[in-house]
């Protein structure tokens, strides 16, 4: 694929990066992008597409090679999920919630734990979800409520609560629950890993949405669920952080989705705008759509740019890296967000039917504004920093 394709001038990448970028670009062109609007129809994940991409190494990209991943970088990531967001920003983003759990094992977990359960993570014959989200309690996540006692025995927690709005559910095989073992607040929380089946884990009704259909979105119920001990990701009262150092490479990575859906929505308006023709030529000499189109190609190439940067020192471990995230989120979704908005204009009337896609990608984006953090929060985060002093 020419890099052209991707919508990039990728002077600072390497040619490795190009080559994955092409692949992901080519996985989503033959086998996202065919499905999407068929999915969405079903409202259901396709399990065999996603299998087929964890053969291209998509369903543990940041995990070590040693347990199944493909060991590669968050700037990798970034340009891989820009990739898959081109051809459906819904099924992309779900890849990304499964990497971020698969990633939180590796980093994490035991020995024993990685050992049973990366491989089949990393394959996606078992996919993953990420418990933080209670109806109670999103943006304030550190006010859960969901309880996890530890039995007298000290063998196992009972885990009691629930979990509202977690994507994959019912669908995924493992669990990564936040739950309450201590003191109020973020110090008195532990993670666990918890697989589907176990008793007293019940999931709620799909729920109905604007965007992301392709991904079943449902509650988890927790009624004594009793997950041993060794189950238990990270010390106990260190789940807080845990879920918040997942969030970093997920907001960048919904960030790209976001980039690739929007610039799968200036591909086809670049198309459109060629060959339709109002007042006697095509819709592409007027110049204001001339201007819309340039100012959402440079607004792409803005947030692709800040993205990069900000894949670059979370693979650094730079000290502005949570920083750099957010802003990284908080741009690329809003500016994606416009993008695709401006391409349902330019369509017209086309634009608002389910066959163009466009506003498919329209609603699919708009949910980036609000998950991983919503572009609020976002902000709380980025204007903590500059008080701080930090960059
Ligand atoms: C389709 C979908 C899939 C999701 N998947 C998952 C998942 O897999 N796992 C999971 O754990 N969660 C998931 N979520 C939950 C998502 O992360 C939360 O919805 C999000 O964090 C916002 O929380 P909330 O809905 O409780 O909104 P609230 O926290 O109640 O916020 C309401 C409004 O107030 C604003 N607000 C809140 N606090 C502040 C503040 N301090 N300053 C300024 N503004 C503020 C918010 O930005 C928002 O606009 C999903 C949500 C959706 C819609």
């Amino acid at each position: 694929m020419s890099t052209e394709a991707l919508g990039t001038r990728p002077f600072d990448l390497s040619e490795d990066h190009r080559d994955i970028a092409a692949l992901a670009r080519q996985f989503a062109d033959e086998q996202l992008a065919p499905g999407a609007l068929e999915w969405e129809h079903a409202k259901d994940l396709p399990l065999d597409v996603l299998k087929l991409g964890a053969e291209s190494g998509f369903g543990g990209i940041y995990v070590g090679e040693e347990h199944g991943g493909s060991g590669l970088t968050r700037l990798d990531a970034a340009l891989i999920f820009e990739a898959l967001g081109t051809g459906d920003p819904s099924v992309a983003a779900y890849i990304s919630i499964h990497n971020m759990v698969a990633w939180m094992i590796d980093t994490f977990g035991t020995d024993a734990q990685k050992t049973r359960f990366l491989p089949t993570l990393t394959t996606m014959e078992t996919l993953g979800a990420y418990c933080l989200t209670e109806s109670s309690s999103g943006s304030d996540a550190a006010a859960l409520k969901t309880r996890a006692e530890l039995a007298a025995d000290g063998t196992h927690y009972v885990l009691t609560g629930e979990k509202q709005f977690i994507s994959g559910a019912g669908t995924a095989g493992v669990y990564i629950i936040m739950a309450r073992t201590g003191v109020p607040g973020p110090k008195g929380i532990s993670a666990f890993i918890v697989e589907d089946g176990t008793a007293g884990m019940e999931y709620g009704a799909a729920e109905k949405k604007l965007g992301w259909v392709a991904q079943p979105t449902r509650a988890v119920l927790l009624d004594g669920v009793r997950v041993p001990v060794e189950n238990r990701l990270g010390e106990e009262g260190k789940g807080f952080n845990i879920a918040m150092s997942g969030l970093n490479g997920g907001r960048l990575n919904i960030g790209a989705c976001s980039i690739g859906g929007a610039q799968f929505a200036l591909e086809k308006s670049l198309a459109y705008v060629r060959e339709r023709e109002a007042f006697g030529a095509p819709l592409a000499n007027l110049q204001h759509l001339q201007f819309e189109l340039a100012d959402m190609a440079t607004d792409l190439e803005a947030a692709r740019t800040l993205l990069w940067r900000a894949a670059s020192a979370l693979d650094a471990k730079a000290d502005d890296a949570t920083q750099l995230c957010a802003m990284a989120k908080r741009f690329a979704t809003d500016a994606a967000s416009s993008v695709a908005d401006k391409a349902l204009q330019i369509h017209g009337g086309y634009g608002c039917m389910t066959e163009y896609g466009i506003e498919k990608v329209f609603r699919d984006l708009r949910v980036h504004q609000v998950v991983e953090g919503t572009n609020e929060i976002m902000r709380v985060v980025i204007a903590r920093n500059l008080l701080k002093g930090a960059r």
